[in-house]
């Protein structure tokens, strides 16, 4: 073969495979309202792989409802190139979703909004999209952020992500241990976030509430001020508190706060308490599809909205959500839940590309002491540097992906759903799932 015919054969970006890898990470016992992270918690790692002999590398959420719809979408790719994403996006529907697996509601204290049918697809379609856009970039010798229309940053802002917790997962559970010691506390809670600075240069603060009173979590984003003076800090009880308990909260804290995440929950609640206050409310929960945009912003319910790549559907989608907040007027940052590499460099390469971000993004990867790279993305004064290698610019540890697999195909089921309230009634076996509003 000449040099010319050998390139053009790795050009070919038809994919003739798509591997699906579910895993189970190690996760520390990170408190919410729901309960505490089980020790385990299921990913979905994606590789597509195209005729030209490219490997692109997605991620997604690995519970088994995500799993079930894995396998028919990605087939859809079979045959297709990698840049034939809008067909695939546009066929999707035609991949049936189980409806005992979406309640159309969003469920009691559930951390990720509305459950739909289409949803449940943007998943799983955004671990796809984010896997050919990597194969794409490797085969063009282009970054991911590049594909976008290239990065306004060259680096993102992420947030320390406080969470209170305990030491260690409950005496008997098989679990990894780690060096953070509990935050149950004010001075935990300080202590944890000055852990954060020292290691990651982390500037902005969130504390994950709901887990405590209210007044307890107000002494805690208090201790925070007085440590962190003029430092952006932000509290999200995932929607723990009624209107009346979320305009106290707010009343309390609104010389601090960056802004209060989601105190109740729903639109409507949203709203008024938004109508009572002036500390701007941000959601990653009343707006998380595109069909609950217009009644959240036209209602003025919502000042910030965190995008997820995994349920808005990807990149694009991620810039499409940017640009109707940008329309309206409405911030934007990003959302997280427990994520590997691959999801962090994809959050860093869309995250780049969005002119209105003024937020730091959240992000769990700190917490996460086990990865599938072979090298961890690391963070240097709060920033995830944007890579601009071919693709995400990170690379798949095939022993490691075999390791946290073989956990996963080892777990008898009881992991492969996570199950927040399940690991909290370990520890508690009175504990069930909280009525909402809690407080
Ligand atoms: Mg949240």
């Amino acid at each position: 073969m000449t040099a010319s015919a050998s390139a053009s054969a790795s050009r070919d970006l038809t994919v003739t495979e798509v591997r699906l890898t579910p895993v189970l990470v190690a996760d520390p016992p990170l408190l919410n309202t729901q309960g505490v992270h089980q020790p385990y918690t299921p990913r979905l790692i994606v590789e597509v792989v195209t005729a030209g002999g490219i490997t692109g590398l997605g991620e997604t959420y690995g519970d088994t409802k995500y799993l079930e719809l894995a396998r028919p979408l990605a087939d859809r790719l079979l045959g297709h190139r990698v840049d034939d994403l809008n067909r695939l996006f546009a066929e999707a529907d035609q991949v049936a979703v189980d409806a005992a697996r979406v309640s159309g509601q969003v469920d009691v204290g559930g951390l990720r909004g509305v459950q739909t049918a289409d949803k449940l697809r943007l998943s799983v379609l955004s671990a796809l999209e984010v896997a050919c856009l990597d194969a794409l970039g490797k085969s063009l010798g282009l970054p991911v952020h590049a594909l976008l229309g290239g990065k306004v940053r060259d680096a993102v802002e992420y947030s320390a992500y406080l969470f209170y917790r305990w030491a260690e997962h409950p005496e008997g559970v098989t679990a990894e241990k780690d060096d953070w010691g509990a935050a149950v506390d004010p001075a935990g809670v300080v202590e944890q976030a000055r852990r954060f600075t020292e290691r990651y240069g982390f500037t902005s603060f969130k504390l994950k509430g709901g887990v405590f009173p209210p007044e307890e979590e107000i002494a805690a984003v208090r201790a925070l001020a007085a440590a962190f003076p003029g430092h952006p800090l932000r509290l999200d009880p995932n929607g723990a508190w009624s209107v009346e308990t979320s305009l106290k909260v707010a009343k309390e804290l609104g010389d601090v706060l960056e802004y209060l995440e989601d105190p109740t929950l729903g639109t409507p609640a949203m709203a008024e308490v938004a109508a009572g206050t002036e500390v701007p409310l941000a959601t990653n929960m009343c707006v998380t599809t595109f069909a609950e945009i217009k009644e959240a912003f036209t209602r003025d319910a919502v000042q910030v909205v965190l995008s997820d790549h995994h349920y808005w559907g990807g990149l694009r989608n991620t810039r499409h959500l940017a640009a109707i907040c940008r329309t309206f007027g409405v911030g934007v940052s990003m959302h997280s839940n427990t994520h590997l590499g691959i999801s962090l460099a994809a959050m860093t390469h869309v995250a780049s590309t969005v002119p209105n971000l003024h937020h730091a993004c959240d992000s769990h990867y700190p917490w996460q002491s086990e990865d599938v790279l072979t090298e961890r993305l690391a963070f240097e004064g709060g920033t995830v540097r944007v890579p601009d290698a071919p693709g995400l610019g990170v690379e798949l540890d095939r022993d490691r992906l075999a390791f946290l697999h073989r956990r996963w195909l080892d777990d008898d089921g009881a992991l492969r759903d996570r199950d927040d309230a399940a690991a909290m009634r370990i520890a508690d076996p009175s504990w069930t799932q909280p009525a909402v509003p809690r407080w």
